[in-house]
């Protein structure tokens, strides 16, 4: 067999190599404390869940879906973000179901990039934004962010060459895994970025309803001229606790939409219309188990922080996401921290240095287990520090 070269430029996926490892502790009898992946560790709410159930049973969904999605759907994220966010979105073209923003980021490069062409990725960012372009023949340049400008790039900083040659661009705010929100006029500056050099700018909104402290997080849609220049990819995963669900929306520019339709066409067949139906219902009912979730999380964001004080590492309260971006004792890389804390402590904390170089010097922790673990997972670090 010859295998392709398309696959030679494509790094191991960082949560694969954690999970082995964890699996291997594990089958030894190790008892490991994960705050690795985010993976919400609560349950889909209960009305989401039977809507669910009670969806399955009709015939109707079980045949093949119409890649365009249902307009039950469609219209359902068009309300959630008119009343959401204020965006008026036309259901029929600017609206797009995707089988999770993970698949919807690495499929949008196939739309965009030959082999030349560049696709800006924030760095540290989700490693689909470095994967994805390399899959589909481009290349990926990291777009730094640095903690002294708020975790935004310095977008006049790019090299006149690169900027040239790029087409696309992927950030995301609130943002996995720094936990920066937006809270002045980037997004603004993007869309000029956009317009001004013909680039796709792509932001990833993952983690919008997932804030705390009264911070309300927009959508990149609210900027004047967004939509001219880009798109926005939603997800349920983390808001409901859907991750192992797999569904998500492209939102915005209606000739993306169109050339991303055209191009899963050929890929997918769509999503499970019993799913396009209970989604559509999570987004247009109450959503006060949001705002349950948001509390718990908050609490562990408090009590990772505290207890990392004690540590003596100082992190500012993140105000989204479910992550804490922790800065290593001195002395340590991400990678050797990493593998201190797993090897004497059995607790998985991915390195900074797995989301791209500018990670180098922290490491990531996840909020998605119990208080208890969480607690347990700090005193075991601070023991062995
Ligand atoms: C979790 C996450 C995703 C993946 O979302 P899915 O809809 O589950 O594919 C995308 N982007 C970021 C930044 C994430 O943290």
């Amino acid at each position: 067999m010859r295998f392709s070269h398309r696959m030679d430029g494509l790094p191991p996926y960082l949560f694969a190599e954690i999970e082995r490892k964890v699996f291997e502790k594990r089958k030894a009898g190790v008892d490991v404390i994960s705050l690795g992946i985010g993976d919400p560790d609560m349950p889909t709410p209960a009305h989401i869940v039977a809507e669910m159930q009670r969806q399955v049973a009709y015939p109707a969904n079980h045949q093949y879906p119409n890649n365009r999605g249902l307009d039950e759907f469609r219209q359902a994220v068009a309300d959630f973000y008119q009343i959401r966010f204020g965006v008026g979105l036309d259901p029929e073209k600017e609206v797009f179901p995707l089988l999770g923003a993970k698949e919807g980021i690495a499929h949008i490069c196939f739309n965009f990039l030959d082999a030349g062409d560049v696709c800006l990725g924030a760095d540290p960012g989700y490693p689909v934004y470095a994967g994805g372009p390399v899959l589909a023949g481009g290349a990926a340049v990291p777009l730094p962010l640095r903690p002294e400008l708020g975790f935004q790039p310095d977008l006049a900083a790019i090299p006149e060459d690169v900027t040239a040659r790029a087409k696309m661009l992927f950030v995301n705010y609130p943002n996995n895994p720094t936990g920066a929100v937006i809270e002045n006029d980037f997004f603004e500056h993007l869309v000029e970025f956009g317009r001004r050099h013909g680039v796709c700018i792509i932001h990833d909104n993952a983690y919008s309803e997932i804030t705390f402290d009264g911070y309300i997080a927009p959508s990149f849609l609210e900027t004047p001229g967004a939509r001219d220049v880009g798109i926005e990819f939603y997800s349920l995963s983390k808001t409901y606790n859907m991750t192992g669900w797999r569904i998500g929306a492209a939102v915005g520019n209606a000739r993306v939409i169109e050339a991303l339709w055209r191009l899963k066409t050929n890929i997918d067949s769509g999503m499970f219309q019993a799913l396009q139906r209970t989604a559509a219902f999570a987004m247009s009912s109450s959503q006060q188990c949001v705002r349950d979730m948001n509390d718990i999380y908050r609490r562990r964001r408090d009590l990772v922080v505290g207890a990392l004080a004690g540590i003596g590492i100082k992190v500012t309260p993140p105000k989204g996401t479910i992550y804490i971006w922790a800065p290593v004792p001195d002395g340590y890389s991400s990678a050797s921290f990493a593998e201190m804390v797993l090897e004497k402590c059995a607790v998985v904390v991915p390195p900074g240095s797995g989301y791209g170089p500018s990670g180098e010097g922290f490491v990531r922790i996840s909020l998605t287990a119990p208080d208890e673990r969480i607690a347990e997972a700090l005193e075991r670090i601070k023991e062995n520090l």
